[in-house]
Parts: structure tokens; sequence; C-alpha cells
């Protein structure tokens, strides 16, 4: 083949490409290593010695001029596949902003605030970071006291550290306010444990009743009709002794499991119970510490984990979906 129709060919192929791609083939097929330009010039050597000259020049013309048309060609091609792409379909539907929500345990903790409030209580808000003194010791838990191993503390310093429970709002609100005392205190609460049912940070909300003659009844028809309310009528409640700190008696307080109504299930592990919250009537050590007359005053506390509630109520098995902030998951309250 002369380098003439060499040339023809490729410029006749040239005009039948129709993307990058048919460029790119075609430059490969005529100045790859392979390519027939190429060829033609390592073959320079096998013709007659007075054509080699002009051959030699006539070939890397052709080779200079394709190779300009070939990028051309590629540019012209790539400028129009970039116009496409701005053009507007004026067809598609538009882009709506998505309405906003309250996150599942905002929503819950304002679900229990209305409850608390509609039973006369008050809503009392308090420092994540608390000292040692409110945290542990006004509550009956002595430096050194093995109840502190109950408790996963992060320590800031060793008499400041953050919050293990909302239970400090007991001792800072009783210091400010003579009985009567009716308040419940939600908000964030740390404690150094991560797996499918804890996170560093939770939400509890504590609840605590100061009165004359407050006995251990009221609080169960206190915790009754909440957690009526909460889940429904049909949910019985059984108190199971316990120990804290800085109530005494203390009890768990367990409920007929939400998902299989008692029977036993996967959720409550077959024993047809659920424990959801702690409570008991105030130690009177904690009265002492702010001042109060333990002759003439009792009162109990309770606390309980938000996530808890919210997870029962929703039938959620992993704590941490509710951090994750993946909308899949957020969308559905
Ligand atoms: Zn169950």
């Amino acid at each position: 083949m002369t380098i003439s129709q060499i040339n023809e060919n490729a410029l006749k192929e040239l005009k039948a490409t129709r993307s990058v791609d048919d460029i790119n083939a075609l430059s490969v097929k005529y100045l790859g290593r392979k390519g027939a330009l190429t060829l033609f010039l390592r073959n320079i050597s096998n013709l007659p010695p007075a054509e080699r000259p002009e051959a030699g020049k006539m070939a890397n013309q052709v080779k200079k001029a394709l190779e300009t048309l070939f990028e051309e060609a590629t540019a012209k091609f790539e400028s129009v596949g970039q116009g496409m792409e701005d053009i507007i379909d004026v067809s598609l539907p538009g882009r709506t902003a998505q309405p906003g929500s309250l996150h599942p345990i905002t929503q819950i903790t304002g679900q229990v605030c209305d409850i608390f409030t509609r039973l006369g209580f008050n809503v009392a808000e308090g420092p994540e970071i608390e000292s040692d003194y409110y945290n542990f010791e006004a509550l009956n838990i002595p430096k050194n006291h093995p109840a502190r191993d109950m408790q996963d503390t992060f320590y800031i310093s060793e008499n400041v550290v953050l919050r293990t429970h909302t239970s400090p709002m007991q001792v800072r609100f009783m210091e400010k306010h003579d009985p009567p005392v009716r308040i419940i205190a939600p908000g964030k609460v740390y404690r150094c444990d991560s797996d499918l049912t804890h996170t560093p940070m939770f939400h509890q909300v504590e609840g605590l009743l100061v009165d004359e003659g407050v006995s251990f009844g009221d609080l169960k028809g206190i915790l009754t009709t909440f957690i009526h309310q909460m889940f429904d009528e049909e949910i019985s409640l059984r108190f199971r002794p316990s120990f804290f700190p800085f109530t005494e008696p203390s009890a768990e307080v367990d409920i007929l499991c939400v998902m299989c109504r008692g029977k036993g299930c996967r959720v409550c592990s077959q024993t047809g119970w659920l424990e959801v919250l702690g409570a008991g009537m105030v130690h009177p050590a904690v009265f002492e510490n702010v001042k109060f007359d333990t002759s003439k005053f009792t009162g109990f506390a309770f606390g309980m984990g938000i996530e808890r509630i919210a997870m029962l109520k929703y039938g959620i098995d992993d704590i941490r979906k509710y951090f994750d902030n993946d909308f899949r998951f957020l969308r559905q309250f």
C-alpha cells in the first residue's frame, strides 16, 4: 500500500467516526505500534534507495496531519458530550426540599414529659458536666464505695465527671426548693460503654416526688399510670427488689413484654418481662444532705433510659441506630 492510499483510507474512516472511542480505535489502527503508517515507516528501508527520502518525508507529513485531525475530532466529540449534560430536561420532576422531623429520642422525651406534666410534675434540667459531689457523694455514694463500679464513669478530673445519671438533679433541685417537690429531669448522660444496648452517651429521665406521707404505693401508682399511657392499658408491671445507694427500699421495674405479651420471645429472652426502669424511696442520707426533715417528709425517685423506652415502643434491637444519622432509619418515625 502506498502512503497516499493509507492517507485516503484514514481520512475516509475518520469521516465515519461518531465518538471519542471511534477516534481512539482509528488512531491505534493507523498510528499505533502495529498501525498501518507505523509499519510503512518501518519498511522504508526495503524501498529502492532513490525513493526512500521522498517516501519518508511524505509519510511523516501524513502522520503529523493525521495526529492533528484525530486530536481535533476528539476535542469536537468531547465538547458535544459536555453540551448534552447542560441541556435542561423540563419534564423532570423538581428537587423538593425534604421536610425535617423530630428525632425519635426527642419525640419519646417529649411524650414522657407530657405524661408527667399532666400528673403535676415540673421539668427541671441540669448540667452534663457534674461535680463528683452531686453525681456521687450527695447521692450516698462515697469515694471508693463499691457502688461506683455500677457506673463506668468518664472522669474529667478527680472531682469532675460527665454525669453518669440524671440523679444529680434531685440534689440540685432539693437544695434550692423546699418540699413538696415534684419534678422530672430529662437529659443526656455518659458512661464508658458501647455495644448493642449501650452507647457512651444516652438519655435518661429522672423523677422525684417529696411530700408528707408519700409511700411506695404512690410510686407504684405513678409508674403504673405512666407505663399505661406510654404503652397501653394492658401492660402489667412487676416490681423486683434491687439496690441503689440513694433509695431504700429500691426496685427494678419490669413490664410485660410488649412484643409477645408474656408468652416469651427473643426480645424478652423468653422471660415474658422487660426491665424498663429503676426506682425506690429516697434514702434518708440524701435528705440529710439537702437538710430536709426526715421525720416529716418522705419521697420516691425513679430513673429510666429514653432509648430503652423507644426501643421497646418501636421494636428496635440496636441502640446505635439512633445515632447513625441514617435517613432510611430516621424517616420511619
Ligand atoms: Zn417477649
